[in-house]
Parts: C-alpha cells; sequence; structure tokens
C-alpha cells in the first residue's frame, strides 16, 4: 500500500536520506525507530505530502504522491493531485492540533463534512461512534480545552480515523503525555492494530509496544534503512552495534 523507491532529502546541504526503498503491505504495522534526527518525522511529513522529497518516488495505493500524468505526459503533481491523495492518509501528531472553539464532536465532523463532502447526519453519526470507540461516548459536547492530553490525543485519533484512510501515520503521539496518560493511547492504538484492516506507521519510542504490536521494525540511521525486520529480530537478536547503543538507551 506505500512504496518508497530510493528516497533522497536534503535540506540545504544537509542530506537527511540518502537512500530508502520502502514497501509496506496493506494492514502491515510498521514502528520506526531511531536516533534524533535520523529523518523519521521527515518520512513521515512525506507520505503527508508536508515535504518534497529531493529525489525518488512515493507510491500510496498506485498513486504516485508528487507525479501525475497529464497529456501523456509526466509532471509535478499539482495541489488538486495532492489534496486528493493526502485525503487517503490520516496522521496523528505529537500536538494535537484540534480546533479550540469546536467542540469534539464537531472537531471530528468537520472534515467529514467540508472534505468528504458527507452530510451532517451522516458526520454526526460516525463522528460519535468513533469517539466512542475511543472511549469518549460521554464528552461530544466538550472542548478541547476540557480534556486531559490523553483525551485530546483520543479526539485527534479518532478525527482522523473517522475519514476511514487507507495509511494511518502515528509521530510520537505519546510523547507530549504526562506518563500516567500514555497507557489510554497505546491501548486505542493497540486496538485498532488488532482490528488489523489499516497499514498503520508510528514513529516511537516505546520499544515494548513495537515489540508488542508492529509486523516490522525499521531502524533508521544515518540516512538509510540500517536494519530491518521482525520486531522481534530487530529489537532482541540484531548484531549492529549502533542499533544496540540506541536500544541500550531504552533499557
Ligand atoms: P526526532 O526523533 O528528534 O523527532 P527525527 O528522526 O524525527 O528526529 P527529523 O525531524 O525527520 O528527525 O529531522 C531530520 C533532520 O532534518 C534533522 O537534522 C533536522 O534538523 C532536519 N530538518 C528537518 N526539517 C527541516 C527543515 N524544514 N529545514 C531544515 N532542516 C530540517
Amino acid at each position: 500500500i506505500v512504496q518508497f523507491k530510493d528516497i533522497h532529502k536534503s535540506f540545504g546541504d544537509v542530506k537527511v536520506l540518502t537512500g530508502i526503498d520502502l514497501d509496506i503491505k496493506p494492514a502491515e504495522k510498521v514502528a520506526v525507530i531511531g536516533p534524533s534526527g535520523s529523518g523519521k518525522t521527515t518520512i513521515i511529513r512525506m507520505l503527508m505530502t508536508l515535504e518534497t522529497p529531493t529525489s525518488g518516488d512515493i507510491i500510496v495505493d498506485g498513486v504516485n504522491l508528487w507525479k501525475m500524468e497529464k497529456k501523456g505526459k509526466t509532471v509535478q503533481a499539482n495541489e488538486k493531485h495532492l489534496r486528493e491523495v493526502r485525503d487517503e492518509i490520516g496522521m496523528v501528531f505529537q500536538h494535537f492540533n484540534l480546533f479550540p472553539h469546536m467542540s469534539i464532536l464537531k472537531n471530528c465532523m468537520s472534515a467529514l463534512i467540508h472534505v468528504r463532502k458527507v452530510d451532517k447526519e451522516e458526520a454526526q453519526k460516525r463522528s460519535t461512534e468513533m469517539l466512542e470507540k475511543v472511549g469518549l461516548g460521554d464528552k461530544l459536547e466538550m472542548f478541547p480545552s476540557q480534556l486531559s492530553g490523553g483525551q485530546k490525543q483520543r479526539v485527534a485519533m479518532a478525527r482522523a480515523l473517522v475519514m476511514r484512510p487507507k495509511v494511518m501515520l502515528f509521530d510520537e503521539v505519546t510523547s507530549a503525555l504526562d506518563p500516567e496518560l500514555v497507557g489510554e493511547v497505546l491501548e486505542v492504538i493497540r486496538d485498532l492494530a488488532n482490528e488489523g484492516e489499516m497499514a498503520m506507521i508510528l514513529v516511537t519510542h516505546e520499544m515494548e509496544f513495537a515489540l508488542d504490536i508492529a509486523d516490522k521494525v525499521l531502524f533508521l540511521d544515518d540516512g538509510v534503512i540500517a536494519e530491518q525486520g521482525p520486531p522481534s529480530q530487530v529489537l532482541e537478536h540484531s548484531t549492529n552495534e549502533r542499533l544496540q547503543s540506541f536500544l541500550h538507551r531504552f533499557r
């Protein structure tokens, strides 16, 4: 469902990614780990079309994010094309980016109505169901400022999920939370993973969690995927020294 083909990304003279190849299958759960600055967020941002690769192709569900056919020629994708592919991808950030002036129900309904063109009644029904699923069915009319960090993060998740994306991206969603709130957010992600329908890509420092839910772990280091495989292999049996020293910090 997601392919990276020889992706390079530089910011000015700084080469962040130097040849990333990746093939994620529908319903596959992938955890991305690596040192600070290794480019984990950049990968997520490129998938979200918020950042352009310097070279290479990113293909989501058969659609090239950055290139399109026009009159038989391959050209740079325009805004309309980018918007269409972006709509298939859900994302949850470290900070929640909720609309402060809207109830959490309205937060969830907004993109359904304006992007998916779902009628109001249907949007309300789907949003209510999704908020119930993340354990917030009794808080529909509350505003973001009245919720805890963990609750806000669950709203952000419901808002992305209600769009029924083909791929969900989670970028360090628990790292801004108080430790006692981390569990409730991971629990929602775990339930989603167990449902199994969507591909999920998680940037995370929660190694135990990655070990538990991921089908595949990628260790990003020095601009490349230095190691990848099933979680037990990467997290427990790798002989890569840099990976071992990285993991050591979490023990
Ligand atoms: P962390 O774990 O600290 O979040 P990361 O692995 O997610 O790190 P990125 O945020 O992807 O790393 O950043 C990778 C590198 O790219 C860093 O050196 C960063 O300074 C640089 N970088 C990211 N975005 C930009 C930008 N817009 N302009 C210039 N440099 C950038």
